[in-house]
């Protein structure tokens, strides 16, 4: 959608201007990354003092599919990129209109509902959990016949980090389920027994060109993704499928961009997709002092007509998460993080409400194999509270 405007435009090179709708962190680690570069930024966010705000050169406060403010940020920015999926395929069709969008509306819209992008997923035969659509009582009926138990019920639009979830045990439950989450449009999936859970984050270039980091292992505490590692120590046989995979969602969206897939492994060495995210992710963070390139430089660079970098890790890997719960007995011993391990890297995104379950930041550290950097990353983590 987006790109067709734009087939024949030039490379975006600094001092440009390229600006971010959404103000979280995804947002902040790309304007950092863009800033190094040279570019200079803009974020249109609705909250004056959001992570990617307070560093952004300037900031436009609005709705991120507000008409008005969305026409502000096309006024001021020669590039656009977004660090999540919720915008409306109208909005964006109109900022596209007047300045390259990157990723284009159709990823988005793909991405932005389970119900479409699961759709997505079966007609290019890429493998799955069994699923059905919910959209009425008809169809909540057929579930339980059509995919058994346990399952879980996800809204199809508007989930992230658990949010929007039910699991159902019991057939008795399902009615009260869907109803607390609102009876909007959801997904019924058959509960995985996944022995791993993995991602890859691809990279697609406006040329057609991609690649992708080596895959990661993925921990998640209530929902929540709690740590990474990688390259996960997997055969090359499964790695090479989670990177094919990921690379023929990103063509056959038509994607330019950070594109990154999230598996689950099964016993029996099945991968099954499942998310997508248009974007940036948690689990490529690490990328920051472990790539060659990181995951917001490459999106720097494909918003920009740039050659992309290779996908390739100078050092193992891992990353925890600091979640706000880090924060209950006030703020953490940063010092003593440090002291014990002065090459972990610290990351904070400038967030002042520490919430339980609110990414605060994360540490990363490099080592000679991911486990052991996973542990020296966890032990930094706790010696916050300690
Ligand atoms: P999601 O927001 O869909 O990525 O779900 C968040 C987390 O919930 C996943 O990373 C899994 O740990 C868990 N989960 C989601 N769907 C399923 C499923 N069908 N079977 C088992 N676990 C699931």
């Amino acid at each position: 959608m987006s790109g067709a405007n734009h087939a024949n435009e030039g490379v975006i090179c600094p001092p440009a201007t390229l600006a971010v709708i959404g103000g979280g962190q995804l947002g902040r680690m790309f304007i950092q990354a863009a800033q190094r570069m040279g570019y200079r930024t803009g974020v249109l966010t609705n909250d004056v003092n959001a992570p990617a705000a307070q560093i952004a050169h300037w900031s436009i406060v609005g709705e991120p599919n507000d008409l008005e403010a969305l026409r502000s940020l096309t006024d001021r920015a020669e590039a656009v990129t977004v660090e999540f999926e919720n915008i409306q395929a109208g909005a964006l069709r109109l900022i596209a209109r007047q300045v390259p969008t990157r990723p284009g509306g159709h990823s988005l819209w793909v991405c932005q509902n389970r119900i479409r992008e699961k759709n997505f997923l079966d007609r290019h035969a890429i493998p799955i959990a069994p699923w059905r659509p919910v959209r009425n009582e008809h169809e909540l009926s057929s579930v339980i016949s059509a995919l058994g138990l346990p399952i879980v019920l996800k809204t199809a639009a508007s989930g992230y980090d658990g949010k929007g979830q039910v699991r159902v045990e019991r057939a008795g439950d399902l009615g009260s389920a869907w109803e607390s989450l609102g009876r909007v449009a959801c997904v019924a999936e058959a509960w995985v027994e996944f022995t791993a859970e993995a991602s890859v984050v691809a990279v697609r270039g406006r040329d057609g060109k991609a690649a992708t980091y080596p895959l990661a292992w993925n921990q998640h505490t209530r929902h929540i993704l709690d740590s990474t590692l990688m390259p996960a120590a997997c055969g090359p046989v499964l790695a090479r499928e989670a990177s094919a995979t990921a690379l023929a969602a990103a063509e056959a969206l038509g994607h330019v961009g950070i594109l990154t897939v999230e598996y689950f492994l099964k016993s029996d060495g099945r991968l099954l997709v499942n998310e997508m995210a248009p974007r940036p992710h948690n689990s490529g963070h690490l990328t920051i002092e472990a790539g060659v390139a990181s995951q917001f430089d490459q999106q720097v660079r494909a918003l920009c007509g740039l050659p992309l970098a290779p996908c390739r890790l100078i050092r193992p890997a891992a990353m925890v998460n600091l979640l706000g719960d880090l924060w209950r007995n006030g703020e953490p011993r940063w010092e003593a993080a440090l002291a014990a391990d002065p090459a972990v890297s610290i990351h904070l995104y400038g967030k002042d409400a520490a919430v339980a379950g609110r990414k605060m930041g994360h540490l990363t550290v490099l080592d000679s194999t991911p486990e052991e950097a996973l542990a020296r990353a966890q032990a930094a983590r706790r010696r916050l509270v300690e």
